[in-house]
């Protein structure tokens, strides 16, 4: 028996398997049964899923997609849960001052994200306090793209569609075998993992369907060593038929990533009070607090060129110490920054004017992204104030 497969939207040819796969445009679809069945043994628990018979809570999918986009589930956890108790709605979290937000988010990375959470809120807050239930609806909010739309959309509302992450990009590229190497490969890669989703059962349970994958990625088809043996999908696995599951997804190779050189200014006063900046909106790390510091650039910094960025006033005559060099590595670049350190008596009314504030033992929390941790955390190891 032959349809044309209207109702996965990708204009494919199925044929149903004695064995309960399908047959789309040549190749083996895998049985939604096998996954559902494994899934249903086998589902992790996790905060903001929803139980057997429970239905998912959209602020809760929602808030855990954006945590754990570029993040483990191990890391998202205790964020997760702390933002849940500090807005327990989307009506708390809009409400939320930005700095509250970006605080609690401190550690996570992609600042941006946190911002877009926080504009996300505001929007649906506004609009009554409930996400829309389709994919197109959620692609108009702030911060949310096609991935995770998907996502929310299967998981929160039932629509039938399959988000497409890495772990389901690289399930998608074992289970047919797909040798084209990453990133080029991403949009096909993309557009067969969409396809998974043909069996009339995966329509009928979008949101266990789309977990089961995720949970498939996370704990079977690892990255390194696939537990095959133990996947539901394993005959119709043209990787593991063929033996070179562990050699998929294949990927070009890396251009290198270049270095970047950086100048951050610890700054203490006798009371212990800490000289703080507000970085500049655009930008990475934008809008968060930070140790003052010029633009970082692509060469290296001397002393010299170094103190001339000192934060300063007149009357002040901070003795610096250069304490070390941190590194940290963005996704795009590593950062190389040299961290000098200070200590006054009193900072001038001028000097905090101008570079932004001080913060002082007891002072609500600040969010300081972890490049800036890590360079104060240097500067408090070197004694040199002792
Ligand atoms: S059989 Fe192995 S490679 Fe294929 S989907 Fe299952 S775990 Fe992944």
């Amino acid at each position: 028996m032959a349809r044309r497969g209207g109702s996965t939207g990708v204009g494919a040819f199925f044929r149903l398997l004695a064995g309960g796969g399908f047959v789309i445009n040549g190749s083996v679809l895998p049985s939604a049964a096998d996954l559902l069945r494994w899934y249903d043994r086998h589902r992790r628990i996790l905060p903001w899923r929803a139980l057997p018979g429970q239905s998912a809570d959209a602020y809760r999918v929602w808030l855990s997609e954006i945590m754990l986009q570029q993040t483990t589930v191990t890391a998202v956890m205790p964020y997760f849960e702390r933002f849940l108790a500090a807005f327990p709605d989307v009506g708390a979290l809009a409400r939320a001052p930005q700095d509250r937000v970006m605080a609690l988010w401190a550690g996570l990375g992609y600042y941006a994200r946190a911002r877009n959470l926080h504009a996300c809120a505001q929007v649906v807050a506004a609009s009554g306090g409930r996400f829309p239930d389709t994919v197109e609806g959620l692609l108009e909010l702030p911060g949310i793209g096609a991935y995770t739309a998907a996502a929310i959309a299967a998981i929160a509302f039932g629509r039938p569609v399959v988000p497409v992450d890495g772990n389901v990009e690289r399930v998608t590229t074992r289970l047919f075998a797909l040798t084209d190497p990453l990133p080029a490969a991403r949009k096909a890669i993309a557009r067969r993992a969409m396809t998974l989703n043909g069996d009339a059962l995966a329509r009928a349970r979008p949101s266990d369907f789309a977990q089961a994958l995720f949970d498939l990625g996370a704990g079977i088809c690892t990255p390194r060593t696939p537990a095959c043996v133990l996947c539901p999908w394993r005959e119709t696995c043209a990787a593991n038929r063929q033996g070179i599951a562990a050699t998929l997804p294949r990927r070009a190779a890396k251009p290198v990533r270049p270095v970047r050189y950086g100048v951050h200014f610890y700054m203490v006063d006798s009371a212990g009070g800490l000289l703080l900046v507000r970085r500049p909106e655009k930008g990475l790390l934008g809008g968060m607090m930070g140790l003052p510091g010029p633009v970082w650039r692509d060469a290296p910094w001397s002393d010299t060129e170094a103190m001339a960025h000192a934060p300063t006033a007149s009357r002040l005559r901070p003795q610096w110490h250069k304490v070390g060099q941190v590194k940290h590595v963005f996704t795009h670049f590593t950062l190389l920054v040299d961290v000098y350190a200070a200590c006054v008596q009193s900072f001038p009314n001028s000097l905090v004017a101008a570079e932004g504030m001080v913060h002082r033992t007891g002072d609500d929390e600040v969010a300081l992204p972890s490049l800036m941790r890590k360079c104060i955390s240097l500067a408090q190891s070197a004694h040199v104030f002792d």
